[in-house]
């Protein structure tokens, strides 16, 4: 008998991990895989150097709570935005740098346009309210695929209005995945502890395991991903709150959000302080964006959101190698194939324990997540994570402190 279990070692469950420990609340955290950090994976092992596959920038760096912790550590992370121009090939060519200061500000201008319709309270999509972009229209679209994970047209633009972006964001250079390792020590944390069913009982809540274990505690804080919980991988038999955060969760499923990492002997151009370079080969169809990752061991890592990274999820690695390499190619030549030194790749949405990539909210659902959060905010039973902020879903810093802040309210209601 513990006084609380956690489900899930990601950042949320590392976060309510933590402020247990420190409140001296006896708990454990039982983990499905056989690693810690969820959705925050730093890659040591399937290229040169690390990267990581999950989640990578400290977002909203400036009130991020995670930026303090990692620099009392002396943890490696940008200390400034890299403010350099992207760069841009499209339709054949590179676009001037007054181009790409078009591109950039189109990007603004259709954030800006969501955020305004939100304050507003509109219940619209984030593609009703885009003004018209024109060349940069595909370049917008993609960037919104990568920030919800899903596509605008299904998107809430109420909804996504909830994350409070200060549009501050560092790149963690020492691993975002390793450093939920590291703030994970001493934790008690069991991996390869798949839980199947939690049901709330006198004083408490029974939680039953895979491997046929069962362990009895006061509280449980579930912090798997909304696209776990929506399958039905854990059986609830609670109280009719809980039922309500369950239904409620519909509206605000995982998206898909995947990346094709190459390691490069050196990098195929010459402003090398560029953050983003982007890929249009015919000026008009699909386009790719790579992330530029300089120091001793280079990477060039393509990044797809929404219905794309759907359609390449049913690619196999290969051909998701090839497709990203493709981009590459249309920019630089077929020579760019030398520089590519490896290949690895992320299946966010084959992983049992997380099945896609973050949550948002679905379109006429935007105030899903607000109703979610409030009706599992009492009980044995509660949830944390990315989908669980208030302020800041989808993010490291949001799970890390959803669960902090459950964890408080838990040990509080345990006093
Ligand atoms: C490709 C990609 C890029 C991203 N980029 C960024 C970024 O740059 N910056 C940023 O801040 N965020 C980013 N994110 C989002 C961020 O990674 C997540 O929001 C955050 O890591 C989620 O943490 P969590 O603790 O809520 O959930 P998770 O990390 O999913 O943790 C839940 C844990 O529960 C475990 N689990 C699942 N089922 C069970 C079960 N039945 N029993 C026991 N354990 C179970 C899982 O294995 C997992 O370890 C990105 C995400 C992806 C996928």
């Amino acid at each position: 008998m513990v006084d609380v279990v956690v489900v899930g070692a990601g950042a949320a469950g590392v976060g309510a991990g933590q402020v247990l420990a420190a409140r001296g609340v006896s708990h454990v955290i039982l983990e499905a895989s056989g690693r810690i950090g969820g959705r925050a994976y730093t890659d040591r092992a399937s290229l040169p150097g690390h990267w990581d596959q999950g989640g990578q920038w400290f977002h909203c760096a400036d009130v991020n709570p995670l930026v303090p912790v990692a620099a009392a550590l002396g943890w490696d992370f940008e200390q400034e935005p890299n403010t350099a121009p992207s760069l841009h090939h499209l339709g054949g060519r590179w676009l001037t740098a007054a181009e790409g200061t078009a591109a950039d500000a189109a990007l603004e201008a259709g954030f800006a346009a969501v955020y305004a319709a939100a304050a507003a309270g509109r219940e619209v999509t984030v593609a009703a309210v885009q003004p018209d972009h024109g060349p940069s229209a595909a370049f917008v679209r993609h960037v919104f695929q990568l920030m919800i994970s899903g596509d605008p047209e299904g998107t809430s633009a109420l909804g996504y209005g909830d994350y409070e972006d200060s549009d501050v964001n560092l790149v963690v250079t020492g691993g975002m995945g390793a450093l939920i390792e590291r703030l994970a020590e001493g934790l008690p944390i069991r991996t390869g502890k798949a839980v199947v069913a939690i049901a709330e009982r006198k004083g408490g809540v029974r939680v039953d395991l895979a491997d046929g274990g069962v362990i009895d505690a006061k509280a449980a804080i579930v912090t798997v991903s909304t696209n776990v919980l929506i399958s039905g991988a854990i059986r609830f038999d609670a109280a009719g709150s809980v039922r309500d955060v369950l239904d409620l969760m519909q509206d605000v499923p995982c998206g898909a959000y995947e990346k094709v990492a190459f390691a490069v002997d050196r990098l195929p151009f010459d402003q090398t302080d560029a953050p983003f370079l982007s890929v249009q080969p015919d000026g008009a169809g699909r386009l790719q964006s790579f992330q530029v990752l300089t120091g001793a061991k280079p990477k060039l890592i393509a990044h797809v959101g929404g219905s794309v990274a759907r359609d390449w999820a049913a690619l196999g690695r290969e051909a998701r190698v090839s497709e990203a390499e493709a981009f590459l190619v249309a920019a630089f030549g077929a020579d760019v194939r030398r520089r590519l030194v490896g290949a690895a790749t992320t299946d966010w949405q084959g992983n049992p324990w997380v099945r896609g990539a973050y949550s948002y909210a679905v379109a006429g659902r935007g105030g899903s997540r607000r109703a979610m959060w409030a009706a599992g905010a009492e009980g044995a039973v509660r949830f944390a994570g990315e989908a669980f902020s208030p302020r800041w879903h989808s993010t490291v810093h949001g799970a890390w402190a959803s669960g902090r802040e459950v964890a408080e309210q838990v040990a509080l209601g345990l006093r």
